[in-house]
């Protein structure tokens, strides 16, 4: 049976014409996504102010979520992880992380990853398929009410981040439909300018974003500083090598704005690529190509069956103090949600009590 459609998946020029086409006025159509994203309701039910023909109209065509919890976990830490599914019965995590100046949503773009990084958890997963946009925006929908109450604008703002599973570009028309439906000032509101998407460095759609007005952060996963480790640790890098990857991150640098810098993303793996003449590699790798970069270092989530160990406080402190001699901004993320499957690399649709892996039907 198809399923109904997601009125989620619609920007609110697409949701008029929508109703347009049932003979509804636009209003009515900017009356429900007011309801969907200003109110952040679930329901159509829900949406009072509508008439109760429209009500059940709507039911019967159309679905205002179609994801539906299965867990939520909270980590000691207050990072909270929801691990949800698809109506085809796909898992999607997103993971909820306070922090003190603005709370940070990360979200997915696939269920699994057809990456196959060997430090990732999500790689053992392999690709289950690519998220739609309004899976997409939901996820954020679903963290915000549970952060904050339904309809509860954020204190403070939001920053998201789409580090969560899969490769946001090997996915990337739906995932900037959805940040066009999040940016949308009658909605969500959240801002391009909030929004920071990591690759692992799918080159062509690093070109294409740069070309973009109105884009997102950028973050690349880089993990290894000489093709022969990153080949191994990122099969990515077999089709886009280091050189074309920094080529096109230098071509990317052009549209920065000032004060923007490339992220470079690092995890640091004990005894693999974490010594003193890999952080070296890294600065001049970064020099060479004249980049105006930051990287940040992330120590290893270890998780079972991954093969690897995090690498000790004091040698991440000393490859990052040798990056900075080097003129290298960086920085140490502190894992976040680690006891609960939350952290970087860990979103494996994990369940308590079946840490083993995950049974799909
Ligand atoms: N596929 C995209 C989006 C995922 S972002 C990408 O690779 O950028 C997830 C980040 O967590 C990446 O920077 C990745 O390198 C990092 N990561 C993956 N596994 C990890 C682990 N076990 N411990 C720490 N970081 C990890």
């Amino acid at each position: 049976m198809e399923p109904p459609v997601n009125l989620l998946t619609f920007t609110q020029d697409e949701l008029v014409e929508f109703f347009a086409r049932s003979g509804e006025p636009a209003y009515r159509a900017r009356q429900v996504f007011a309801g969907l994203y200003q109110r952040r309701l679930q329901s159509f039910a829900a949406m009072t102010a509508l008439p109760k023909a429209l009500r059940a109209h709507l039911d019967s065509i159309a679905t205002a979520s179609s994801l539906s919890i299965e867990s939520r976990y909270v980590s000691e830490d207050g990072t909270r992880r929801f691990l949800m599914k698809t109506h085809d019965n796909r898992p999607v995590e997103t993971v909820f992380i306070p922090e003190e100046r603005r709370d940070t949503i990360c979200f997915s773009s696939q269920s699994g990853c057809p990456l196959q990084c060997t430090f990732c958890l999500t790689a053992q997963l392999g690709l289950l398929r690519s998220l739609t946009a309004g899976e997409i925006v939901e996820q954020i929908i679903i963290a915000l009410n549970d952060a904050y109450g339904v309809g509860v604008k954020p204190p403070r703002g939001i920053n998201l981040v789409g580090m969560g599973a899969g490769e946001p570009f090997l996915n990337f028309d739906e995932l900037m439909k959805a940040l066009g439906i999040m940016a949308d000032p009658g909605g969500l509101f959240i801002v391009p300018n909030r929004v920071t998407i990591s690759t692992a460095g799918v080159v062509p759609r690093i070109r294409e974003l740069a070309t973009m007005p109105a884009r997102p952060h950028l973050a690349i996963s880089l993990a290894a500083a000489t093709d022969e480790l990153r080949d191994e640790l990122m099969p990515i890098n077999k089709k886009w090598p280091l050189e074309d990857l920094l080529s096109a991150c230098k071509e990317f640098e052009k549209s920065l704005k000032p004060g923007e810098r490339v992220t470079f993303e690092y995890v640091m793996l004990n005894g693999v690529n974490d010594s003193d003449q890999q952080a070296r590699q890294l600065a001049n790798l970064l020099n060479r190509h004249g980049l105006r970069a930051k990287v940040n270092l992330i120590p290893h989530n270890p998780a079972d069956p991954l093969p690897y160990v995090p690498s000790p406080s004091e040698r991440v402190e000393m490859f990052k103090a040798i990056l900075e001699s080097k003129g290298i901004h960086s920085y140490v993320r502190r894992p976040r949600g680690r006891d609960i499957f939350a952290a970087c690399g860990q979103l494996a649709a994990r369940r308590e009590n079946n840490l083993a892996g995950v049974a799909l039907n």
